[in-house]
């Protein structure tokens, strides 16, 4: 279906390199595809060809393509106030993160969840007056030094460091900003955190986590445990942060947090905050806490942060998320649970062994027989076969997201649906062969 867009890429990699806008450490290349426009859930590329958008730019873009209510509320903002430090729209956007996410007592907004997420460790840290956070394995929280991959050593505190083969190490770290920084443990394990806590409690600021680990395959918290950690934290005055910078509007207005029920002292917000067209992230709060702010006693700073059109964009999407009691996402959700109920009747009937976990939101596939229960069985190898389905959906007409990731968008409609089941067997049959040979 794909015909060639070889040239353009080739021309591109001149210039930017390995010819894409961003990379880990994986062993594949990725060949773009450039698109030229989009309308609703479907994108066309620059060779016309039209493609069922799953991706959804990693999940940011919720309102879909050329939703007529953003558009026209980000357009009325670049006719008016274009760039300014504060506009007229500051109060209805901060108010509307306050109303839903029950975090939110006060918001700092930011442009990436990298810098967001090292704004809320800064914080953390000031209010402790400790130094290191608690991280967990498999799950992701930006471009930074101090926060990606690793893994520790056997024995001993569990002190992260890079290893060979990690897609998630990089070279040119600081020295030491990893080793000294964080500890890095197995999520949804209360009682390793609590050992950790009684040795080094002392000197823990922050234990930073994604509430559903979306990165680490689409695996749920254990009965209890977030409220476990909730509590630990409280006893051992550690600031809890959850990164919901993917959960935050994909599992409902409030997040993960609402639904589980547990209040982090922090939380980072991002991607879908600002319905997909242009960066927002948020930084969200206790008063207590983000009060280091304004005394001014811990620094906040950033050129765009709470720019005219990105504080449009957030007030926009809350709105049009929240209207009907949250109807459009509602709705949202029961697409994106039809797709995947096709998923795996079209992938039974081949064959394939498939499994699809995770929120409806922001769900996963993976081509195994039982969903992930731990993120360390999501493996190298299992996101390699991932990662063939992804391509070969692609082939077929149907973008996801990184490896195996689907994310839905409120325009998404029963013809996007069809399009999904018409096309998705084929692609499950050439998958197949595909695994046959390599298994
Ligand atoms: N936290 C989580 C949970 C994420 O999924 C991501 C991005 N995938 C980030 C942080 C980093 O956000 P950004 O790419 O905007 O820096």
């Amino acid at each position: 279906m794909i015909t060639d867009m070889s040239d353009y890429n080739q021309r591109v990699k001149q210039r930017l390199p390995g010819g894409v806008h961003y990379n880990f450490h994986l062993p594949w290349e990725e060949t773009p595809l450039h698109f030229t426009h989009a309308s609703r859930s479907r994108v066309t590329d620059m060779n016309g060809n039209e493609y069922l958008d799953l991706y959804a730019r990693f999940g940011a873009l919720i309102v879909g393509h050329g939703n007529e209510e953003y558009n026209e509320c980000l357009k009325d903002t670049i006719d008016r106030v274009l760039s300014v430090s504060h506009c007229d729209l500051d109060a209805e956007a901060l108010e509307l993160i306050h109303q839903y996410v029950p975090s939110a007592e006060m918001i700092r907004f930011g442009l990436s969840g990298t810098e967001i997420v090292q704004n809320a460790l800064r914080l953390a840290r000031a209010y402790t007056g400790k130094n290191r956070f608690v991280r967990f394995e498999g799950h992701y929280h930006g471009n930074a030094d101090n926060i990606m991959g690793g893994k520790t050593a056997r024995t001993g505190l569990p002190v992260p460091s890079d290893y060979p083969g990690d897609m998630k190490g990089t070279k040119g770290r600081a020295r030491d900003a990893m080793e000294s920084q964080s500890y890095l443990l197995p999520w949804n394990d209360a009682e390793r955190l609590e050992e950790l806590f009684r040795q080094q409690g002392d000197d823990i600021a922050a234990v930073i986590m994604e509430p559903v680990c979306v990165n680490g395959g689409g695996v749920m918290p254990a009965p209890g445990y977030l409220h476990k950690v909730r509590q630990l934290c409280n006893d051992y005055q550690i600031v809890l942060i959850f990164d919901e910078i993917i959960t935050g509007f994909r599992m409902g207005l409030g997040g993960a947090q609402q639904l589980f029920g547990v209040t982090p002292d922090l939380t980072t917000l991002g991607k879908a905050i600002a319905g997909g067209g242009v960066p927002v992230s948020a930084l969200v709060g206790k008063s207590e806490i983000m009060k280091l702010l304004v005394d001014k006693k811990v620094i906040h700073a950033g050129t765009f942060n709470g720019y005219p059109l990105g504080t449009a964009a957030v007030k926009a999407t809350l709105e049009m998320l929240g209207r009907k009691g949250g109807q459009a996402m509602d709705i949202m959700n029961r697409h994106a649970e039809m797709i995947h109920d096709v998923l795996r009747r079209e992938a039974a009937k081949a064959g394939l062994p498939l499994v699809v976990q995770g929120p409806p939101g922001c769900a996963s596939y993976h081509c195994c027989t039982e969903p992930l229960q731990d993120t360390s069985e999501y493996t190298f190898e299992l996101m390699s076969f991932d990662i063939l389905l992804n391509g070969k959906l692609a082939e077929h007409g149907i973008l996801v997201s990184t490896l195996s990731r689907m994310y839905p968008n409120i325009m998404l409609e029963m013809k996007d649906v069809a399009w999904f089941s018409e096309r998705v067997p084929a692609a499950l049959a050439e998958m197949k062969e595909l695994y046959d040979e390599l298994i």
